[in-house]
């Protein structure tokens, strides 16, 4: 018995991935704040790439593939830049066994 995990590509573990959409974003970017903000570090921690750097300085986010892992909030150095919660019950990401 071989003591390695198999290897399971990227694609199959998504498709393993839903995300249930609500209506009401569950985090809120502010791009006033994001405008002084020289680190940018939310566009490389996130692990969905939800956050894009525009040509204007701004950054454009979509909540609705998050996988509600908290590192965008937690590596943001400019207070009230983001705004933070989980989705309503029963929306969100949803992690399924295969
Ligand atoms: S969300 Fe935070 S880390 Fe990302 S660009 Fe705005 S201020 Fe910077
Ligand atoms: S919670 Fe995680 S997946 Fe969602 S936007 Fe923030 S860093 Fe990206």
């Amino acid at each position: 018995m071989s003591d390695e995990w198999p290897q399971v590509s990227f694609e199959d573990r998504m498709s393993t991935v839903e995300f249930r959409v609500h209506e009401r974003a569950h985090i809120v970017v502010d791009g006033a704040k994001c405008a002084d903000c020289s680190t940018r570090a939310c566009v490389v921690a996130c692990p969905a790439n939800l956050f894009v750097p525009t040509s204007d300085g701004g950054i454009v986010f979509n909540y609705e593939q998050c996988f509600e892992c908290g590192t965008c909030y937690m590596v943001c150095n400019e207070e009230g830049a983001i705004s933070w919660s989980y989705p309503e019950g029963g929306f969100g990401v949803v992690f399924r066994r295969t």
